[in-house]
């Protein structure tokens, strides 16, 4: 008898469709099939072929459907065991009534992404991979697809394997000379041990570096509109998405929440977000709405402050500037748009001055659309310029949970590589080097230290 259960689960959307699949995986599966699926062709007995039949109910064997299905036998399944898939009719009732026969066999409802954590568990997929397939799900640009699939052929897991292996090697070397202390660990081998461990470090910079742009093509570009209220920052929102979104009146403060939009120009995805006005305020509700825009600064990769050029230079200079000193001081990048041009023809001449402490300027008519396809080019190259360095073909991360471990190994290495210049004890080094090893595993879900002791055995005593 198995304790493994058998799951299944509607593998599409939960919506009325031309189709729905409901995907199967366990060692019930070949039964559960034979039993409920009434056809000329076995499925069971023709593993990967597409077979029509009937569907059974388990309880009264009425037929609940005309369905196609196809059986993969463990281990060349997705999740690594016996797997089914029946495409139905795409009726919610149909597929409650299929689930509710399929559990009435005995087979359990699967729990959400149950069907990638068997397959992490057989070694199907690595932890990378599984993220990548949720990913892929959830891309909504070319390049985010692009950069999903690249993970699950495995890049990624690639790039950490090629120097997790040897550091796991240096790390083996190191603790067979601690089994054995009476000989004296042989300098070359050392410095051959500290250059690996160089050489590791340089390629995790280059995979945290990586993360800004990952980041960039997964999750989108945040860009944050401040402003004093009624600069017009709605208006310009709603121009860049070319949709009505953002309430725009003439009393200031009207945008009181923070309205995040998303846009995507030349493949690239942008996140937009419309603050309430970075201003000094008495309203209470305005305050609020500042204290969030203040919040959403660190979650910014690039602030557009808006400006009403209509306004005196004094007005304007006197509410903005400490906020871009501000801003600054964060150095987070700052674009400076003037808007309003239409009615202040001057506005070039007019802020001249102020326009030097922005990285970029703008002029800008919400209203006639002038300089609007100026401003979202130099989106779209900021975004070009901010990914150029990563060379085709690098790993990339996409994912914090990855770069904080990165971040973990690299310090680890670091102190390794400072013990070693100390002629400190390699005891210290041997633990820095399975700290790494281990933020490393993190990210894979694998085990590479396990299998250290067998590794030594082999290298050093079975070779004597
Ligand atoms: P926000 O408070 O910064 O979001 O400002 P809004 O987008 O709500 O705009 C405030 C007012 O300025 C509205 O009446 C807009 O129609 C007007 N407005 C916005 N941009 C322009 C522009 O470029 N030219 C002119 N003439 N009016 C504008």
């Amino acid at each position: 008898m198995t304790d493994i259960t058998t799951i299944a689960a509607l593998a599409t959307a939960p919506a009325s469709a031309g189709i729905a699949v409901i995907r199967i995986s366990g060692p019930l599966t070949r039964k559960a099939l034979s039993s409920l699926f009434q056809s000329k062709t076995s499925p069971t007995d023709n593993p990967r072929m597409l077979c029509y039949g009937k569907l059974l109910d388990y309880q009264s064997s009425a037929v609940i459907d005309k369905a196609l299905a196809v059986f993969m036998p463990s281990p060349n399944s997705y999740t690594g065991e016996d797997v089914a898939e029946i495409q139905l009719h795409g009726s919610l009732l149909l597929v409650q009534k299929v689930l509710r026969s399929l559990y009435a066999f005995g087979i359990s409802p699967a729990e959400p992404g149950e069907f990638s954590k068997r397959a992490f568990l057989n070694g199907k997929f690595d932890l990378i991979q599984v993220e990548a397939i949720r990913d892929m799900i959830q891309a909504t640009t070319d390049k985010a697809l692009k950069l999903a699939s690249e993970q699950l052929e495995g890049r990624f897991s690639d790039s950490i394997n090629s120097f997790g292996e040897p550091i796991r090697n240096a790390l083996a070397e190191i603790e067979a000379h601690l089994d054995f202390p009476e000989e004296d660990i042989n300098p070359d081998s050392l410095k051959k041990i500290n250059s690996t461990i160089k050489k590791a470090r340089k390629q995790i910079k280059n995979l945290i570096y990586s993360y800004s742009y990952g980041q960039i093509v997964k999750d989108g570009f945040r860009v944050l509109l401040c402003g004093r209220p009624n600069a017009g920052k709605s208006s310009i929102l709603n121009l860049i998405l070319g949709r009505e979104r953002a309430i725009v009146t003439d009393t200031p403060g009207t945008t009181r929440d923070l309205i995040e939009e998303e846009a995507t120009f030349s493949g690239y995805k942008f996140i937009f977000c419309d603050s309430a006005g970075i201003t000094a305020t008495t309203d209470a509700v305005e305050k609020i709405g500042v204290e969030l825009a203040y919040e959403k600064l660190k979650w910014a990769d690039l602030v557009l402050m808006v400006v009403d050029s209509t306004e005196s230079l004094e007005q304007s200079v006197s509410t903005w500037m400490p906020v871009l000193k501000e801003l600054r001081a964060k150095s987070q990048k700052i674009w400076l748009v003037f808007n309003k041009i239409d009615l202040c023809l001057d506005a070039i001449l007019k802020f001249a001055n102020e326009s030097k402490s922005a990285d970029q300027v703008f002029y800008l008519s919400a209203k006639t659309h002038n300089g609007l396809e100026n401003l979202t080019n130099s989106l779209i190259e900021e975004i070009q310029s901010r990914i150029a360095d990563q060379s085709e073909g690098s790993a990339i991360i996409t994912n914090e949970r990855h770069r904080v471990c990165l971040i973990k190994a690299d310090e680890a290495l670091s102190r390794a590589i400072e013990i070693i210049k100390d002629s400190k004890p390699l005891e210290l080094c041997s633990a820095e080097l399975r700290l790494a090893l281990t933020a490393l595993e993190e990210i894979i879900g694998k085990t590479w230290t396990e299998d250290l002791l067998g590794k030594i055995f082999s290298k050093f005593c079975i070779g004597k």
